[in-house]
């Protein structure tokens, strides 16, 4: 499968916002955006200001590439969004949070959702008692998520969950850090994401 393998700073660089691809580096004075505020390239002194299109477009791209999916798998998502009962906007937030990969990471399993999405596809986790190993599978309400009971035991898990929980787990997911277990408690909301996008630019971006 295709994905980005560029340095992934310059993609925080360029959204000229941290999107916390890096796992613990993001949290430090190491953070490239905490270093240097401007977007890659040397001409950017020289850019011109931003069209609205191009508002848009950086805004689609910041959710892209927070979540690591490509543009052709990104405009799927959107197509699913527009099809959902709701509001495009959340149903789309709702559909990438509720990726695997994604759920591991807000969970504090994996340090980044580069690193989630290795975790599941190399079969470390359980959906209902079942392994799963699509990065892209959507969780639901009720679906209980947990490290395989071999995987649980492996030096690199036990460094992974050493000193959980991390970050702060949002309210629509519950961690039970003895038993290294999640629950996805309700689906989550567009107010609930890691890093501040606004859903209505990318609609519009869509649908110009
Ligand atoms: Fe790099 Fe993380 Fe900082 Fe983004 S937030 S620039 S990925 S260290």
């Amino acid at each position: 499968m295709a994905r980005y393998t560029d340095p992934v700073c310059r993609l925080c660089r360029q959204a000229g916002e941290k999107l916390f691809l890096k796992g613990d580096r993001c949290y430090s004075p190491k953070c490239a955006v905490e270093r240097r505020r401007r977007a890659p390239g040397m001409l950017v002194a020289r850019r011109r200001r931003g069209s609205e299109w191009g508002t848009r477009l950086r805004e689609k791209q910041k959710m892209r590439n927070t979540y690591g999916v490509l543009e052709r798998q990104f405009h799927r998502y959107f197509e699913e969004a527009l099809r959902t009962p709701g509001v495009t906007g959340q149903m789309l937030a709702q559909l990438m949070e509720r990726r695997l990969d994604n759920v591991v990471y807000r969970l504090n399993f994996a340090q980044s959702r580069r690193q989630a999405r290795q975790l599941v596809t190399h079969g470390h986790f359980t959906v209902n008692g079942h392994k799963v190993d699509i990065a892209s599978f959507i969780v639901k309400a009720g679906d209980a998520l947990a490290w395989k009971a071999t995987s649980k035991q492996k030096e690199f898990a036990k460094a992974l969950t050493d000193g959980i929980p991390g970050r702060p787990v949002p309210t629509w997911l519950r961690l039970d850090t003895e038993n290294l277990k999640g629950e996805v408690v309700s689906l989550p909301e567009s107010g609930q994401l890691e890093v501040r996008i606004d859903t209505r630019l990318i609609v519009e971006h869509y649908a110009r």
